[in-house]
């Protein structure tokens, strides 16, 4: 694994993105911005899984305004997602918001983007230049491959921002196509010092999504590129959480609540192993503490395949057996199987 690119931190609100700040998980609401009840709810709710920022969008100035009402309700920084016009992102910086993203597709004027600019400086906060492969800048050369376009678009917003002394930047170049992201990103990460947010765009329902973020923004990560990540998923946006964290988790850069190691069950199992480690997933979403906890659906193998398991069930025929750091410590009818494996959790 590479080690992690160098870049110039940033900090959005109390969360520092680049330098040697943890790899931060964000993601966005979809609620109506403009329902400040809902959208304070949403993002309660990613609160609790772990959330370190979170975007809105702006479509309008009531969205805009919105920002202040939402910021009052929430504890984690709010970034204001900005297309097509320029008076949005004053607005939204005019209610506090924490940080911007433009889309150098939509605002690439050098006129609007220097008035975005200047009222960011008065107020430190940092724009990200949040380019997207299905909307590049008109002017975008079509004899270069769509990873340098993406590239060349975001050189071009740094170029007009660095000539207005504004060096609050964080750069993202998505893509749903995985080689065309990963080939943009190396390419900037060797260009600019400045933190990257990572991810797959539109990636899709978390069966595919899941897979294809974690294709593009592992192996990223595993090549040292990256200071921030979200997960798209045409699902709640706790989905992207919980996803996001798993990525960092698989490779060791974040720990972040519990992990869980389940087998895969096979014809030697005798309790439906399935609906067991998924009733056991649930429960550990609400578990802070970096528990591994084992899942394992036979007696004979279960407790060595798991060993290195803090806590673990290992099923047989309407009885288990619990177990510790490998060693026998309990043995449980099958009606307490989820009880008794989460108390010992929380003991743990
Ligand atoms: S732990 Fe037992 S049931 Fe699960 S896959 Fe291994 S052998 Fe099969």
């Amino acid at each position: 694994m590479n080690p992690r690119r160098a870049s110039k931190p940033i900090q959005i609100g109390k969360v520092t993105v680049g330098g040697n700040a943890p790899i931060v998980v964000q993601s966005m609401t979809k609620t109506d911005t403009r329902d400040v009840k809902s959208t304070i709810e949403q993002i309660k709710e990613l609160e609790d899984c772990g959330c370190e920022l979170v975007r809105v969008a702006v479509p309008d100035t009531e969205a805009a305004q919105a920002i202040s009402a939402i910021k009052r309700g929430i504890s984690i920084p709010i970034i204001a997602d900005i297309h097509f016009d320029y008076r949005l992102a004053l607005a939204a910086l005019e209610a506090g918001c924490d940080g911007l993203r433009l889309n150098p597709g939509n605002i690439s004027e050098p006129k609007k983007v220097a008035a975005i600019a200047r009222a960011a400086k008065a107020r430190n906060i940092p724009i990200r230049i949040g380019v997207n492969a299905g909307s590049l800048p008109r002017a975008a050369n079509p004899r270069l491959t769509i990873a340098q376009q993406m590239v060349d678009a975001a050189l071009e917003q740094i170029k007009l921002l660095e000539s207005l002394d504004f060096d609050l930047i964080k750069v993202s170049l998505k893509a749903f196509d995985v080689p065309t992201t990963i080939e943009a990103y190396q390419s900037i990460a060797q260009k600019i010092p400045y933190p990257l947010h990572i991810g797959i765009t539109e990636a899709g329902t978390p069966r595919r999504g899941v897979v294809r973020s974690t294709v593009g923004i592992g192996t990223l990560l595993y090549l040292g590129i990256g200071d921030t990540i979200r997960v798209s998923l045409t699902a709640h946006p706790r989905e992207e959480v919980i996803a996001g964290y798993e990525i960092l988790k698989s490779l060791d850069l974040r720990q972040h609540g519990p992990i869980l190691v389940s087998c895969p069950s096979c014809g030697r199992a005798e309790v439906d192993i399935v609906k067991l480690a998924e009733a056991v997933e649930e429960e550990l979403i609400k578990i802070d503490k970096p528990i591994k906890v084992a899942v394992m659906g036979c007696v004979v193998n279960g407790p060595g395949e798991a060993k290195d398991a803090d806590i673990g069930i290992a099923c047989g025929k309407g009885k288990a057996v619990l177990f510790k750091k490998g060693e026998k410590i309990g043995v449980v009818e099958e009606k307490d199987f989820l009880s008794a494996l989460m108390a010992e959790v929380e003991r743990f």
